[in-house]
Order: C-alpha cells, then structure tokens, then sequence
C-alpha cells in the first residue's frame, strides 16, 4: 500500500483523523510545514518548519530542554510511574528471541510481544489493557551507524503504550493526552516545545494515522491508531482497533541529560571505564559540537562517511583530533551497544553461530574482537559484562541469572575467532589473488568456513560487502523453511474426533467416511498421526495394516497396506500398543533429556528439534560445542535421576495467553503453537512444554534412558541419540555382551602373547644343542628336522617364525655349507624362510619361489635369503 496516498487521504480531513480533544483544550494551531508541507500540531504559532526541517534541530544537546535529568535506568522509572498512575498495567519485557513468531528470529517492537499468528492473520493476544512495557528490541539494519550516529543502536528499549478501545482501554484522545503529560507534567518539558506531526502507518493489510511527537527536533515517540484493513477506499474499521505507541527510552534519557551522543547517558558507568582506558574527557566541548553537526546532516545523506566528513568540517575538528578521540570514541560506544545486545540476547537463549538470528550475534562479537585489536586496547570483558548488568538489573532483573552465562559464551566464542583466524587469513589471500568473487562465492566461503564479508574487507581481500549478500543470504535460509504441501481430496470432511487425546484405547469402532487411493479418514480414531517430531501409530483397520498416519488440518488420514475398507463401513480398529508404548516412552524422554541437559551445560540450552521413532529417537539441542564423555555420562544419570524420582507427568489445557505469563516462553521448545488453547504438558517445575505428542503418566514408567551417541550436527547444534524402555535394557544388554566380547578376545591375546613368550625361550635353549647336533652329523628326526648332511627341513608346528628365523639365520652363519627351510603357519597364511650358506649349493631365492607357487602364493628373496607366503595350507606337508 502507498503510504503516501494515505497521508494524503488523511491528511485531508484532519477533523476526522488527527484532531484530538487535546489540541481543541490546549489551543494547538494546525500547520503545513514551508519546506516539505507535511502537516504538524504545535503551540508555537511562529512557528512554519516542521521538527525535520527545524532550526532547532538537536539544540539539547549541551542544553537540555528540562530542568530534571534521567539517565537510562531513572528515565524508566518516570514513565513506569506514569502510566502505572494512570492505571496502565505495567509488564515485564518479553524475550529478544522472537519464540512465538515463526517469521521473525528477534522482537523488533513492543507490539509484536502481543501478536501471534494464526494461519495468515495476525492477532492481539494483550495481558493487560491497558499496558505499558520496557521493550528491549533487536535491530541489525544499521549495524555501520552504531557508535559513529550518536543514536543509532543495535538494541534499545522501546517503551510501548498499548491499549484496546473497551470498557478498560481507550482511543486517541486519551493516548495523545497520555503522551503529550509524559512529557510536560512527568519530565517537565515545556509545552511549547511539543510537536506533534501526521503520518501514517501501514503493514500487514492493516493500517491507520499516526502522530509522532517531537522535542527540538528529536522524535520521542510515535503513537499509532491501527483501525482500519483492506485497500484504501474499500477499507473497512477493524473488528480489534489497537493503539501502538511506541517510543525510544534511550531518547528520552538524552533529551533530559544533553550529552553529546544518546550513548552517553545509557550505557551506565561502563563509558567512564571504557574512557579512562583511552583518556577521553567525553564532556569535551569538541565532542558536542562534533555530534551536533552529525544530528543536523545525517538526514541528508545516504553516505555516512558523508555526513561523517562535513561534520569534521564544520566542527573544525583537526587530524589528530579525529584520530585520538572520534575514532577511538566511536570504538568504544561500538563496543558498549554490541556488547549489551549480545546479553540481552544471550540471557534469553539465543547463540552465535553462522545459521539464522545467530549470525547476527556472531558478527557483533567480531566487530568488537575487530575493533578491541584495531584500537589496541587490553579489556576484561567479563568486567563489562558485570557492569553492564549491574546497571540495568534494577529494571532486568533477569539479566542478572544469566551472567556467568554470558560471560561463558562469549569467552568460547571469542577463542573460536581466534583459532579460526589463520585459517581464515589463508584463504582470504586466495581469494585476494582469485581477484573479487561473486556475491553466491561470497555465500559459499562464509557457510562452509565461516568467513565473513566484514573480514574479507577488514584484511583487504574485497573492496566492500556488495548490498545483496544479506538478503540473498537469508532468502536461502528462509527457503529452508518452506514445505511443499500436497493436495488431498478432503474439502468438507469434518474434523477427527482425536481419541488419543481423551480415553486413548487401543482397539476401537469407528466410521469410514472417506478412501482415495490407499488412504483412508475415520470419524474418529486413536492412531497417533505424525507430528512434533513423534512418528505415527501402525497397527490394523478392518485388518489392513497401517502403515502410515499424518495430518491434514484438523483431518486425520491413514495410510493402510493391502486394501482398503468402503466408505460407510463400520470398522474394527486396532493400534499396534508395543510400538506406541516405546514411541511414548521415547517422547517423555525427550522432555527429560532436555531439560536434562539444559541443567547440565548451561541456560542457552533449547530443543532444536527432535525425532521420536519406537526403536530409537534423538533430540537436537542447542549448544555451543561438542559433548565430552563426562557431560554425556552426567545428562544421562540426571534424566534416569527424574525416572528414579518417578514424577507425574500433568497435561493440562491453557489459554496461550495465560500458559505464557504464567510459565514463560520456555513453553515454545517444539516451537510456535498455532492454536489458542495450549496443551501444557509438565513434569513438576522441571519441565513444562506446549506439547501435542503422547506421555507416559509418570517419568518411572520410562525405566531407563541411555544415551547412545552424541554429535555436532551444525554450528550451535548438538545432536543426542538415545533409546529408552526395553530399547535401554536391550541397549545395555548388548553393550554387555560386546564388552564381554572385547574382555574375552583380550584374555585371548594375552594368552597367544605368552605363548610366544615360552616358544621364544625354548627356542633359544634349543638351537645351540640343534645347531651343534647338525653340525656334529646327528639326526633331529625326534625334533621333526629332517635333515641330509647340513640341509635341514622343517614343517613341524611345533616351530614358529621366531624359531625358524633364528635358527636358519645361526646355522648359516656357524656353517657356510649349511641351508635350512622352513614352513610354518602364520595365521591364515603359510609362510617359508630359506637360509643358504654360501656354499652350500643351494639358491634360497629359487626354492622360495617354487614353495610359494605349490603353496598359491608368491615369494622372493637372493641366493642366501628368501621367503614367501601361501593361502593353500592344504599344500603345506
Ligand atoms: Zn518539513
Ligand atoms: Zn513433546
């Protein structure tokens, strides 16, 4: 939808759009701005510029436009007061990781905490009406304008006012009232200071007028009134009308203290600390003047570096001057705002890594990495960290839970950058010599080694990040998301009755009333169709075998082997209770494990995703690195722990709304859950999820769980292949009898090692008396030597390799007339030694290879020295 259309539409009846019982009471004059003629609301009646346009224009900074200053945190504890007199609800944020949308990886407003989707619409699902909440959002547009804008953040705290127009909630009037006495009566603004300007808002087929207000050219807040949907002149008024304002805490603070940046008074005490490292006075005159021109130009241009340069103009600010202090002060606010993104994010679960929102955490780990090296600067991380946190755990508390958390994840990622480093410098020089690659090579280097554009161009190796990687980068991951959907005959079939979800028997009636191919719907059944990673129920319809079960909307369609029964039959049906019993015992596991291992290895710990088959099953979890055999081995003994302790496993049924404020967004670990009624299924406090599969009633009935092997499957993702029930005994049977196997095979071994021990002794007391005896003109017939003057033979068992090499190599070396063969079994294989006395008239190498060849092998060697080898052990006598 054209937004501009619609200002103009608005626009032009102002009566019916913007006017509000506040302007009428307080004389507000309605007027055209003189340079971009956009309509605003102000009691300055000189006044012809709108707060873009304003001469004005960021004239707090270093003069305050209130008498009263608020840094960050106190700045909260105004509005919160504010509204909460004014009978608002105040509510806890919800998470930065956007669990309850499919579409969106972090919270980008306030308003999306209260939406939800359902199908193709979106719904306000409100705790309270009306409400006002600290928002902290995620926004990675404008990653380069941090530290060097002022006001621009990775993250920041999104006051949200929100209100239904009922019996509790109101409309315009009350809001703009609301905003327009925050400002005056709580922060003690002037009132000829407000500007109230028109826009519109528009998204998500719906759409209505707005009212941003401004102070000195700073917009504070914007209020929007969503009212109506479909296309401008065949709108209608919406069934729900929704106020969404929505304004920047970070603003609000800046405007009351005057610092030369925004980053100044929100980041707590952690920029002093970060100023002394550098010597920085960040009260400087030069500063404030350096800012101000930023404030005025960034509008104008699209190129920052732009605006950047003019600034330094008009500032007068000297070479060393930009290089001692703005380029290190820009590093530093860098780090601070990354820095505070990365906990918020990291406190509610999220982790770095090269897939989906986990890119964007990696890359502003990097950029402070890059930044911390470029700057040359000696930080403790885990210092500011704590400072961090220590400032902010008045109005987030649950930051405070999670900081060893952080700090832990960091510090592994950190290394990881490092050790990655000459790897990633390596190919970079390639690529350098490549010459510049194509943006799709681009996506190749960074999804098989991790290499960023951003490094890429920090070492040189290409010239800028070309503007489609980022897009076409998260078009090929959203692909990932999409599946195809098959077409079924079942248009006006009504809804399964689900009997696994009430009574659950396994033999039961039911009505055939649809067969296409060989699939067929009952009017009701017990088959458990695939879903949330359980796989299907088999067992028998009408005595056909079920091979398969899925679902369709609301519509259970089972796959059947062998034919099919007709439409209207009445049928016996039977589900196959092993297999469901494993399948069931499998899932609860799931459950355990997770939370098991979450208990184990850290907070950040969510399921990916899982499989749950009869035989065997898997869950994949989040997490930074490989499992070793001690973690493995303490998530095992916790999960078969909660088995011991034989917990109930509760299913209840909540209203989304209530499951959420009451037991967290930690209920979403199978992911979203598109109905308005949750199936909550808990296991004491220790885990309670948004679940559809099927449950034993206490952990106890599961037995056992062991884990069979665990994996890295992908960055942050770890994969734990385990059975449980009789699939864990028949496990643990097997493992018994394999290192039974192993122990066996070993006595074994050492059996046949002393064996050869003994041999070799007898050997060498028995070659000396051999040796004289031949030499003497004895027989060895007893010996099994045969024996004609100084050639002997041997093929006797009695005599291994040992023996037959010491005893030829001796005798030779006694008798240079004197050979000796020997055969003897090797293993699988025959194998003969000859050894030749130089005048003994025999050619070793020759007999060695005829032996070989009687004997299916082959063999070499000289006259004096040969050997060779045969299968054919038939042939050896
Ligand atoms: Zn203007
Ligand atoms: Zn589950």
């Amino acid at each position: 939808m054209d937004k501009n259309q619609i200002l103009k539409e608005f626009s032009s009846d102002p009566d019916k759009y913007y006017s509000v019982k506040l302007f009428q009471e307080q004389g507000f004059v309605r007027k055209s701005c003189s340079k971009c003629g956009r309509f605003f609301w102000t009691l300055d009646s000189n006044r012809t510029l709108c707060p873009d346009d304003g001469t004005d224009t960021y004239s707090f900074i270093g003069e305050p436009p209130t008498t009263k200053r608020f840094d960050y945190t106190q700045a909260w504890k105004q509005v919160e007061e504010f509204f909460v007199k004014n009978n608002h609800t105040s509510v806890s944020r919800y998470p930065v990781v956007c669990r309850w949308r499919d579409d969106l990886y972090f919270t980008i407003a306030s308003i999306v905490d209260f939406q939800r989707i359902m199908g193709s619409k979106v719904v306000f699902e409100f705790p309270a009406n009306p409400l006002v909440v600290p928002q902290t959002c995620l926004r990675f547009k404008d990653l380069e304008n941090v530290g060097v804008t002022g006001r621009h953040f990775s993250s920041f705290c999104m006051i949200g006012q929100h209100s239904v127009p009922n019996n509790q909630g109101y409309w315009k009037d009350e809001c703009v009232d609301l905003d327009y006495r925050l400002l005056t009566d709580q922060f003690g603004i002037k009132k000829e200071e407000v500007v109230f300007v028109e826009d519109v808002w528009a998204g998500g087929g719906s759409f209505g007028p707005s009212l941003e207000y401004f102070v000195r050219g700073l917009e504070l807040g914007n209020a929007v009134f969503t009212e109506f949907q479909g296309e401008l002149g065949q709108h209608t008024t919406l069934d729900q009308r929704v106020i969404d304002m929505g304004a920047g805490l970070e603003r609000f603070a800046w405007i009351t203290m005057g610092t030369p940046t925004a980053y100044d008074c929100c980041f707590g005490p952690i920029n002093e600390k970060l100023f002394n490292k550098i010597g920085i006075d960040s009260d400087s005159e030069i500063l404030r003047k350096y800012f101000t021109e930023i404030a005025k130009e960034i509008d104008n241009f699209d190129d920052l570096n732009q605006v950047r340069r003019l600034a330094i103009k008009n500032a007068g600010i000297t070479d060393s001057q930009l290089t001692k202090m703005i380029t290190p002060m820009e590093g530093m606010y860098l780090i601070a705002d990354h820095l505070r993104t990365l906990i918020f994010a990291i406190t509610d679960g999220a982790l770095p890594s090269n897939v989906g929102g986990g890119y964007n955490l990696r890359m502003m780990l990097r950029r402070i990495n890059a930044t911390v090296s470029k700057l040359n600067l000696k930080l403790d991380i885990d210092d500011l960290i704590d400072t961090h946190i220590d400032y902010l755990k008045d109005t987030y508390p649950e930051l405070n839970e999670k900081r060893e958390d952080v700090k832990q994840i960091l510090k592994i990622e950190s290394a990881r950058y490092e050790e990655s480093k000459v790897h990633m410098k390596k190919k970079a020089e390639k690529i350098r010599e490549k010459g510049t690659p194509t943006v799709d090579e681009l996506i190749t280097f960074y999804e098989s080694d991790g290499i960023t554009p951003e490094y890429l161009k920090e070492v040189d190796a290409i010239s800028e990040v070309p503007s489609s990687f980022y897009s076409k980068l998260s078009d090929l991951h959203q692909s990932e998301k999409k599946k195809a959907i098959t077409e079924l005959p079942l248009e006006k079939l009504p809804e399964t009755e689900t009997l696994f979800y009430k009574d659950d028997p396994m033999e039961f009636e039911a009505k055939v009333i649809k067969v296409f191919d060989d699939q067929v719907v009952l009017d009701k059944t017990s088959f458990y169709a695939r879903g949330g990673g359980q796989e299907p129920d088999h067992g028998s319809i009408a005595g056909f075998e079920v091979v398969d079960v899925d679902k369709h909307a609301d519509i259970i369609v089972h796959k059947l082997k062998g034919g099919t029964p007709n439409e209207g039959d009445t049928v016996q049906c039977k589900v196959d209770a092993t297999r469901r019993s494993n399948i069931t015992k499998n899932h609860t596991s799931t459950h355990i494990i997770n939370t098991s291992a979450r208990s184990v290895l850290g907070s950040w710990v969510w399921q990916h995703s899982a499989f749950k088959d009869d035989d065997h099953a898997r869950l994949d979890i989040t997490h930074h690195s490989s499992l070793n055999d001690e973690q493995v081995k303490q998530i095992e003994d916790a999960a078969n722990k909660m088995i011991k302790d034989n917990y109930p496993v509760k299913i209840e049924y909540f209203d989304r709304g209530t499951a959420e404020q009451q037991y967290g967004f930690r209920i979403y670990q199978g992911g979203v859950v598109p109905v308005k009624s949750v199936r909550i299924v808990s296991i004491e406090d220790k885990d309670i999820e948004a679940c559809g599969g099927t449950h034993v009633k206490k952990t106890g009935d599961i037995e056992l769980i062991k884990i069979t092997k665990t994996k890295r499957i992908q960055d942050g993702v770890v994969r734990l292949e385990f059975v449980s029930g009789p699939n864990a005994f028949e496990y643990v049977k097997e493992q018994e009898e394999e290192s039974k196997k192993k122990e066996q095979q070993a006595i074994e071994k050492q059996q046949l090692e002393k064996q050869r021990e003994e041999n070799k002794d007898k050997a060498r007391e028995k070659i000396p008396v051999f040796i004289e005896k031949i030499l003497a003109g004895e027989s060895l017939d007893s010996e099994e030597i045969n024996s004609k003057g100084k050639l002997c033979f041997t093929s006797s068992e009695n005599y291994d390799d040992y023996f037959n090499q010491n005893f030829g190599k001796k005798l030779v070396a006694k008798d240079d007339t004197a050979a000796f063969c020997g055969i003897f079994e090797a293993g699988p294989t025959i194998r003969v030694m000859i050894f030749a006395g130089e005048k003994s008239g025999v050619n070793a190498g020759e007999i060695a290879k005829e032996i070989a060849s009687i004997l299916g092998g082959s063999g070499g060697g000289d006259a004096k020295f040969a050997q060779g080898w045969g299968k054919d052990t038939s042939k050896k006598s």
